[in-house]
């Protein structure tokens, strides 16, 4: 694929790196225009290359062993290349607002995994917009780079994801949590305490009918905020939601309370930073997990198991599954300094007790695209 040919239509080469996230508090929020606290971790996804002279665009994947070569000013959506339209999503969003370029070749290399809600595709879109910028002197403020890569993302690849994928990619900083407001489209970063790791754990498992699961939650969101007279459950309180409870369906009531909940939670463990409490941060993480489990019921017993299993060890600060749930992986905040030890514990235990692997990244919080 490192083809000679390739090189020699290369100009100049440049590198560019964007990281992949997690979410850290503010679980099912952003639909709700709600609050939610994420961090960038040291995996994501570089890509290198350069201008190309004859007018077109061709991208690598070294993990796929692909490569599509289009013309830059006459290209469609891939059918059968899914993956390409990330970065294709990207060029055409760009150039739809005037951004100029010319045609270049971009190889794709990651070391986050495909789909394991860690935001791989934000990280290529976010990195190829970072690349394109340096390439042809894009002059760009990091938030607009961000929301148009989500437009990439809505319009070209044809996934409606929010916001927080692209804005933790570009404002990553070491050590630090990120803060995005979902309404008013605002970001800022919080550094914790001390020095933590991330460790992602990852259940090896993937719920089948999640878009129903998806759906209902969702409604059952906006239904109760309308109940309630709140443009969006982001306006609501938990005094308040309290108040209301007759009003509500026991369902309405209880995905509002999580969703009110991890709002409110977001704010108190913005306040925990702030005042060096990592302790009460991690306190929030697991009232967050077992509003999951009980409230919005998007967890499943392997998570809830994983969660158990860190929850036991005193330099693990917080526990809780991450992302849309239903499945897939937990985040714990740990102590850096017992972090491998804890990450193997974590291993061994989840394989005694179900049978089952579960694979763990053990993350330091790193900065964003570069
Ligand atoms: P996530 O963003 O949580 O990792 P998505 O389903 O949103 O999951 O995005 C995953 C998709 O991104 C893959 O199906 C693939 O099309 C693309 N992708 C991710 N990593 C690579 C890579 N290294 N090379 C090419 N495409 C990739
Ligand atoms: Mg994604």
């Amino acid at each position: 694929m490192r083809g000679g040919t390739l090189r020699n239509l290369l100009v100049q080469s440049i590198i560019a790196h964007a990281p992949g996230r997690v979410e850290l508090l503010g679980n099912h929020t952003d639909y709700n225009e709600g609050l939610v606290l994420s961090a960038a971790i040291d995996r994501g996804v570089t890509v290198h290359g350069g201008p190309r002279t004859d007018g077109r665009i061709s991208l690598t994947s070294l993990a796929l062993e692909k490569r599509v070569t289009v013309p830059i000013q006459d290209f469609d959506k891939q059918k059968d290349e899914d993956w390409a339209n990330y970065a294709l999503g990207v060029v055409r969003t760009f150039a739809n607002h005037g951004f100029q370029m010319s045609g270049f070749a971009m190889e794709i290399v990651s070391d986050l995994p495909i789909g394991a809600g860690l935001s791989s595709s934000a990280a290529i879109e976010v990195a190829t917009a970072t690349f394109l910028r340096k390439i042809f002197h894009w002059d760009i403020e990091p938030l607009r780079l961000a929301k148009l890569c989500r437009q990439a993302e809505n319009e070209f690849v044809g996934v409606n994801c929010g916001l927080l994928d692209q804005v933790s990619s570009v404002f990553g900083k070491k050590n630090s949590a990120i803060y995005l407001d979902c309404r008013q489209e605002t970001v800022e970063t919080i550094p914790f305490p001390g020095e933590v790791a991330l460790l992602i754990t990852h259940s090896g498992i993937k719920h089948a009918l999640v878009g129903g699961e998806y759906n209902e939650r969702r409604e059952r969101c906006f239904s109760a905020a309308k109940k309630m007279g709140a443009r969006a459950l982001r306006d609501v309180t938990s005094g308040e939601l309290e108040g209301s409870r007759d009003k509500l369906t026991n369902l309405e009531y209880r995905r509002a309370a999580h969703v009110v909940g991890e709002i409110e939670r977001v704010s108190q463990g913005i306040e925990f930073l702030r005042t060096g409490n990592s302790r009460g941060f991690g306190e929030l993480m697991y009232a967050s997990h077992e509003s999951s489990r009980t409230n919005f019921e998007n967890s499943i017993p392997e998570l809830d198991m994983l969660v158990h299993i860190a929850h036991d060890e005193d330099a693990v600060f917080g526990s809780r599954l991450t992302g849309g749930g239903f499945g897939g992986a937990t985040v714990s905040l740990i102590e850096a300094s017992q972090a491998q030890r804890i990450a193997e514990k974590m291993e061994k235990e989840y394989k005694k007790q179900t049978g089952n692997e579960c694979r763990t990244y053990l993350c330091e919080i790193d900065d964003g695209a570069r």
